[in-house]
């Protein structure tokens, strides 16, 4: 099964309007000219969807996607923003479940599996995080963690909803603090989280189905990352806030 390499931008809550041109003029003279079997991603905060959108318009490649998304459609739940409402820009991808938002906003695996069933609803491809802390990595329950959150979130989607579906594995000690997974230990996760797709799903959806690898990505490490058989991708927060590090990012998946 071929799987498309996807690498993605997590902007977090960085950047303004005015730095989204140069960011791509910038990210367009470093990065390598598209090619087939390599897609890229951004996820910008709420205010710059609809600028990021219009500036990767017409690449086959590239799509854009929200940070978060509430489960209801509308309603009475000031500062939210609905999975309806960032489809309407124009991205088409939201990220469900990330640790950030599962530690310092409080989700839990009930509030990701309502938000990933009201991002398919709206018609997005929702990419549900995924991932253990060091204290769950230390007592031995990485594993367990990390197949809790997926079958909690994912259990009991339909054949084309599960074909919407991304993962992104993201170790909570790794994200933003310059440690990586050991490429052996992330292809570990990935296969496992495989395996448990295809026992949700079906072993040809989860065979199709793209497992980013997440947790300080950088130019000098993404290769090796991504050369493993079931990485089939890199979600990257801070070195995807400078075009030129993520266009390296993206030239390592182009090989
Ligand atoms: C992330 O925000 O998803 C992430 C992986 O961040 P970083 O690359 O900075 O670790």
């Amino acid at each position: 099964m071929i799987r498309p390499l996807l690498v993605a931008a997590n902007w977090k809550m960085h950047k303004s309007s005015a730095d989204v041109s140069a960011y791509f003029d910038a990210f367009d003279r470093a990065a390598p000219a598209p090619r087939a079997g390599v897609e890229v991603a951004f996820f910008p905060p709420f205010p710059l969807l609809e600028a990021v959108v219009r500036a990767t318009r017409g690449r086959r490649h590239a799509s854009v996607g929200g940070q978060t998304c509430h489960w209801q459609a509308q309603g009475a739940f000031t500062g939210e923003v609905s999975a309806g409402m960032i489809a309407d820009t124009g991205a088409r991808r939201v990220l469900v479940g990330h640790s950030e938002r599962r530690q310092l906003f409080g989700e839990t695996d009930e509030t990701c599996a309502l938000k990933l069933r009201a991002a398919l609803a709206a018609g997005l491809e929702p990419m549900l995080c995924v991932g253990e802390t060091l204290e769950e990595r230390e007592r031995g329950s990485a594993r367990a963690v990390v197949l809790r959150q997926l079958t909690r979130a994912a259990d009991g989607l339909t054949r084309e909803e599960s074909a919407r579906l991304t993962v992104a594995y993201e170790p909570v000690w790794a994200i933003g603090t310059g440690r990586t997974a050991e490429p052996g230990d992330a292809e570990e996760m990935h296969a496992a989280i495989r395996e448990i797709l295809a026992t949700l799903s079906s072993p040809e959806t989860a065979g199709a189905t793209r497992i980013l690898y997440g947790g300080s990505v950088k130019p000098d490490n993404a290769a090796v990352l991504l050369g493993q058989p079931d990485v089939d991708g890199a979600l990257v927060g801070g070195a995807s806030l400078d075009p030129h590090g993520f266009a390296a990012i993206v030239a390592a998946a182009c090989g």
